[in-house]
């Protein structure tokens, strides 16, 4: 795909400027209350764009719309192939409008332009064409019966692997078009249809990607979107016509989501916080550690789930490896994301550039060492200097915690098996990184670390390929893999008496 040319940003801020409306069945609704949501760009403060704030009866409204075209629209009753058909449709008009969506993510979410180019979008396209390829592939099983009380008695018994129903899904601001598709297309492709429910404050390439879902031809009903906060969130997680809900965002609202969704016994999938250990033994290659644990730590601004925050470092390599990511933070270009020469952007919002500051603060106060970075950057927006700190204790906050910015923490070691049992002294378990030359410690801390990916000699490799998701409360289920497919399908076992 041709990714260079540059599309000139009015594309994207005519879609933002556009007064924005809930997609339910193929109306586009305002709030119900009226009550609109100002999104403001996170470089300038400028407002972005106006979406409704939704409530309990939008909510209402789109699940009817979502169980209306599961029971009984055309979508269940097409052949996955025809399904998987519209699904690449559907790729088609993303990869028409890629520039477009690029910079609707960027001005939405802050991220540097360059990311929404050559990663958010060529893997959200990628999490359309595999599943598209999958919705074809969706089978159950035959077994051979040995009921022990019908001796003589033969039985012709197989699964059915059919689609959950409705599937409420809900995201967060920090990669809202990806990880919207990693819930989209396996749902679409497993014949369900969907409700999503934006982060309240990046809502804009989730409302694009519906109207482009219309437009390939996706039955009306079969792909809602509701813009609004954490209560309209919590009205779809609780609302007993949905089937399944899908969810990416904090482990605190992950547990109340569990709580909403208790009513129905909903089937929930989960995508939570972390907060990952990332590694770099006596003997690694440290100029490549050194430009992973950068990437680790910095790419998003931080704002990243798997970002790489706790480095861990050996004796023999520690000063380099500080140095030289020192070297890597004070390096990188801040700037206003749809700058193409910008490396990192701003932070989502002035709430959360406090939240961030105030880590750094407290980790001052306890006695670490701020070697890099530190501060608020002085211009509109909400940015902060990439961080690096050393000097910290285990049981610092700003060790503890998920700070969730440009913060990487730097801790020396000696020895491997003290260092895994620090890197999993955490309630998360999402992502680890490991950087050595010799491969059977590579293999055996792969082992141990309690996460849901491990890489080597690398950091933030993503595939549709690869199953993603968290050990321990970083959360439940593994999305962008063929197994995805099994979050939005359930199984029937079939047995006929011959
Ligand atoms: P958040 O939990 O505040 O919000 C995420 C989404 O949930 C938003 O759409 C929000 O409106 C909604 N929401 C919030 N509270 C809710 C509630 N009680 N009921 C229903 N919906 C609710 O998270 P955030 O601040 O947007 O994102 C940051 C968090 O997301 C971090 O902890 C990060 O690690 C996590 N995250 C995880 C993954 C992953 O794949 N594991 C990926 C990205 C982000």
């Amino acid at each position: 795909m041709d990714m260079s040319a540059p599309i000139p940003v009015s594309v994207a801020k005519q879609f933002l400027s556009r007064p924005q409306a809930n997609l339910i069945g193929k109306e586009r609704a305002p709030a119900i209350s009226g009550r609109t949501i100002k999104v403001l760009d996170p470089a300038t403060g400028e407002l972005l764009m106006t979406t409704p704030d939704s409530g309990q009866e939008d909510i209402h409204r789109a699940v009817m719309a979502a169980r209306a075209a599961f029971d009984s629209g055309p979508w269940t009753r097409m052949t996955p192939y025809e399904r998987a058909r519209l699904m690449l449709k559907l790729a088609d008009l993303i990869e028409k409008h890629q520039g477009e969506l690029a910079e609707i993510e960027t001005l939405d979410t802050g991220k540097p332009i360059m990311a929404s180019r050559y990663v958010d979008v060529p893997l959200t396209l990628n999490q359309f064409h595999f599943f598209a390829g999958l919705a074809t592939k969706v089978r159950g099983n035959t077994m051979t019966l040995s009921c022990p009380y019908t001796p003589g008695q033969q039985f012709h018994s197989y699964t059915l692997r059919e689609p959950v129903g409705v599937a409420g899904l809900i995201t967060p601001f920090n990669f809202p078009m990806l990880l919207g598709a990693m819930k989209i297309a396996p749902a679409l492709a497993a014949g369900c249809t969907i409700v999503l429910k934006p982060d309240e404050r990046t809502p804009g390439s989730s409302l694009r990607m519906a109207e482009l879902a219309l437009e390939a031809g996706i039955p009306e009903g079969v792909f809602n979107v509701v813009t609004g906060g954490p209560d309209a969130g919590a009205a779809l997680a609780a609302h007993d016509a949905v089937d399944k809900i899908a969810f990416t965002g904090s482990t605190e609202a992950g547990r109340s989501i569990l709580r909403a969704a208790a009513g129905n016994l909903k089937k929930v999938s989960l995508e939570l916080g972390g907060n990952s250990p990332n590694i770099v033994l006596d003997d690694a290659d440290v100029a490549a550690a050194v430009q992973g644990a950068g990437f680790a730590a910095y790419v998003n601004m931080g704002e990243c789930c798997v970002a790489g925050a706790r480095l861990f470092v050996q004796d023999k390599v520690y000063d380099q490896v500080v140095e030289g990511l020192i070297g890597y933070a004070n390096g990188l270009k801040i700037g206003a994301g749809i700058d193409e020469s910008t490396q990192m952007g701003p932070l989502i919002t002035p709430q959360h550039l406090d939240k961030v500051c105030g880590y750094i603060e407290s980790g001052r106060q306890a006695g670490a060492k701020i070697v890099a970075g530190g501060e608020r950057v002085q211009r509109p927006g909400y940015f902060v200097q990439p961080t690096v700190v050393t000097n910290t204790r285990d049981d610092m906050k700003i060790v503890t915690d998920e700070v969730f910015g440009p913060v990487a923490t730097v801790s020396r070691f000696s020895d491997v098996d003290q260092v895994i049992r620090q890197a999993n002294n955490t309630m998360y378990g999402l992502a680890a990184g490991v950087w050595t030359r010799d491969l059977s410690k590579a293999h055996r801390m792969a082992s141990a670390l309690q996460a849901g990916t491990v890489w080597i000699n690398c950091y933030n490799i993503f595939d549709t390929a690869l199953p993603f998701g968290g050990y321990k409360q970083s959360g439940w289920g593994r999305e962008s893999c063929p197994e995805a497919i099994d979050l939005y399908t359930q199984v029937k076992a079939v047995c006929v008496a011959l």
